[in-house]
Formats: structure tokens, sequence, C-alpha cells
């Protein structure tokens, strides 16, 4: 009886669970401003600019009429995935059992990663703290690991996030993959040992908490957080829509049930402003910004609130920030001392991006955020740039469309070693260059 109360129970609980079988993802590229309008038709809330590309998720019912008005419009697309529903059986493909030791080369759930945390903080006292930075919608605590050695003055920091978006689970596991490395090599890996003596890395290793438990329970594609409120049925916001740089005024929708809903207010989700709070709080010792998304193999800076281009702030304490008009950016080779630093971001991603790609071949792609993909305001990204950290980068990490969201379990350690490489390779440069 026990047993079969039990299966009953299951049977109830995997009811529940969103299956995506017949769903589609097609990959469209737009040639003309006729095009862009026929895809706004198909899909709300999606960025299209012509020359782009955009990839759309079309539902088993509507995959046959999509298809035929792809057809009938001359529309440039191709089908990434055929069955969706296969690709997140496919995911996991890492049958390795490892009882003993945490599996960095496994998606983990929340419950396996929140263990996870107290138990590196507490094998690694001497490198490690952590602290509770606020609590997310559902109530769960966000902690930040605290990695470096410890010191009684306090040391310059750089602050990584993870797991912005719900869906991009080899986010959180970079993060994961990000602190086993520090502690495994600080001591013998001389850039390690010299990063950590000098500075803090402060690992934030999954952001929207409550959006990532869903992933496993409900909806592996959701992207939102999961706050309600009232007069709207539809639930979440968009983090990464969410923050005060240029709030809601491109590249995000302010109906709440749209997968980029900007949310009521920036800030208003309350990850969003832990998050902002304590960066504000530490503003003085934070130096670098790195937030990881996922797909696309790209890194970008800001700004992707507009398309004008990112001068870091004037030295002076409350000078204006100067801007590089976006010819400027297609003309490096004449850079001119004003966009002396927006040709220093991009050599710098440059550079981190060459790193990564000496592992497996990996090619990334870099620049700013608006003028590289599509503008979107309230991104973390250009708002720390904003507050005043002057070195801020979005990682988009693999693959490019292929699994998109559903990247194999078996690609989370080339994935992460190759991304450690350019993490390594910005945060050398930052700790040569503080400010
Ligand atoms: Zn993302």
């Amino acid at each position: 009886m026990k047993v079969l109360l039990l299966l009953g129970f299951v049977a109830v609980a995997l009811a529940e669970v969103a299956r995506f079988d017949g769903e589609k993802v097609i990959r469209i590229r737009p040639k003309t401003e006729e095009h862009v309008t026929i895809i706004k038709e198909i899909a709300d809330s999606v960025e299209v600019v012509v020359s782009s590309e955009v990839d759309i998720h079309v539902s088993a019912a509507h995959a046959d009429i999509v298809s035929t008005l792809l057809l009938q419009s001359e529309l440039e697309h191709e089908v990434l995935v055929e069955d969706l529903q296969a690709s997140v059986e496919d995911q996991l493909d890492n049958q390795e059992i490892s009882p003993r030791s945490y599996n960095y080369m496994k998606y983990n759930s929340w419950d396996k990663v929140e263990a996870w945390i107290s138990s590196m903080a507490a094998s690694n006292p001497s490198l490690m703290t952590t602290e509770v930075i606020g609590q997310t919608f559902e109530g769960r605590s966000m902690t930040v690991m605290k990695i470096g050695k410890q010191s009684s003055s306090t040391k310059p920091a750089i602050f990584l996030d993870c797991g912005i978006h719900a869906r991009e689970w080899i986010s959180p596991a970079f993060c994961q993959w990000f602190v086993k490395e520090a502690m495994e090599t600080y001591g013998s890996d001389a850039q390690m040992t010299s990063l950590l003596d000098q500075m803090d890395v402060i690992v934030l290793p999954v952001f929207n908490i409550d959006g990532y438990v869903y992933t496993w329970t409900n909806n592996r594609m959701w992207r939102k957080t999961r706050s309600r409120r009232s007069g709207s049925s539809c639930i979440g916001a968009d983090p990464n829509r969410n923050f005060d740089a240029g709030w809601c005024t491109t590249g995000a929708s302010s109906n709440p049930c749209s997968d980029t809903y900007c949310g009521a207010k920036a800030e208003s989700e309350v990850e969003v402003k832990a998050v902002a709070d304590y960066i504000r709080k530490h503003l003085s010792t934070i130096k670098a910004y790195l937030t990881v998304h996922s797909y696309s193999q790209l890194l970008l800076f800001p700004y992707s609130y507009t398309y004008q281009l990112a001068e870091h702030h004037s030295e002076l304490v409350g000078a204006p920030a100067a801007r590089c008009s976006p010819s400027h950016f297609h003309t490096f080779t004449h850079i001119t001392p004003p966009c002396y630093l927006l040709w220093q971001h991009q050599a710098l991603a440059e550079g981190a991006s060459k790193a990564l790609r000496s592992l497996y071949g990996t090619q990334y792609t870099s620049g700013p955020g608006a003028v590289t993909i599509y503008p979107a305001a309230g991104g973390s990204d250009d708002w720390a740039y904003d507050l005043g950290v002057k070195y801020s980068y979005t990682f988009e990490l693999r693959d490019t469309g292929r699994y998109g969201f559903l990247l194999p379990e078996s690609q989370i350690k080339p994935t992460c070693e190759e991304t450690m490489l350019a993490v390594k390779y910005i945060a050398a440069h930052v700790q040569k260059n503080l400010y």
C-alpha cells in the first residue's frame, strides 16, 4: 500500500511537469523590415532587427502553420531543435554515479548546490566565508561565497554571478566549477594563488534560485523569477531586465506575461534588489562584475540599453560618463583619446575570447551588447558599469543553438575549462589595473 501510494503521488507530480513533445526551436534570419514584422506577429516579446538571427520556440500545435508561413514569406530559417522534449531528456547524458564526492560534471539541483555551499565553506575555512545577502521571493537564502586569502585589510574584489535566468543550467554549473578550481589550485597555480592573495572573488552560485528550482520541478524552459503580484495571473519578471539601467526603455516588455517582463519597477524583484544592495554597499572594493548566461558564445560589455558606447567614467568622482559614438566602435584603428577605454574593453574581451578558444577552438564574438546582439535595457552589466564598476562583462556560454539551453552534461567539463581561461584572463588584467 505504501508503494502504491508513493507511485500515485509520483504520477500526480509528474503530471504537473511541463512536457515539450513535438515543440521546435526555429532560427530565423530576417532580411527585410517585412520579415521583422512577420516574426513579431508569430512571437511577441522577441527582439528582432534586420540581418540578425532570432530563435523562436514553437508549440507542437503551431509547428505546421509557422513552417508554412515562413516558407510562403521566403524567410530564411532552419530548425535547430526538432523535438524539444527529446533534447530535455538527452541533456542528462552523464550516467556516471559518484556517491562520495560532489559531481561537477552533472547538473545539480538547488538542494544539492545549497548543501555544497555549506560543505565547501566548512572544508575551506581559511579561503572562504559565506554571507546571506537576501531571501528570494519564495524565501530561499541567497548566499555568496567570498573566496580569497584572509586579510586584516579590505581587499579589492570581483563579483561573479551565475543563474540569473533559470533555464541556463550551464551557468550555475560554471560558478560551481570556478569555486572548485579556486580551492583545488590555490597554492599550486601561480595565477590563482596570486589572484586570491591579492583579491577576493565573491561568487553568487545561483542568482534566481526560485526560477532554477522551478526548472527542475515544473518547467525546464522557465526563465524569470517566481514573484507574484496582485492584478496579474502571470508569474515572475526577467531579472536581467529589472536592474535600474535604462529600465524598460528598450528590449524589454511591460507585459507581465512576457518572458522579458521588466517588472513593476526597477529592482521590484527581491533577488535583484539583494544583489544591487550588496554591490552598492561594497562598491569601493568591487572592481569587476562578471555575469554568466547561456547561450550564444558571446562576451559582451556595456552598453545594452543604448547603441551609444560606453566610455568609462572620468576618474573624477561625480563627473558624468563620457560616451563614444557607435562610429568610434567600427573605426578602432582610428581610436581617439576619449574612446581609449572603450578600446581597452574590446581588447580585453578579445584577449579573453582568444584564451578561451585556445583550449577547444570554441569561437566567441565580443563587443558592446546593443551593437553585438540587440538592445536590451535593465541588464545587470550596464547597471554595475554605470554605478562605477569599470570592468563589467556578460558571458553567454555554449553553444550556438544546436542544444541551446539544453546543453548536454557531457559538455559541462569542456565548457567550464575553457570559460575558466577567459575569466582568469580578465581577472589577471583587473588585478594588474586596480583603480
Ligand atoms: Zn540569460
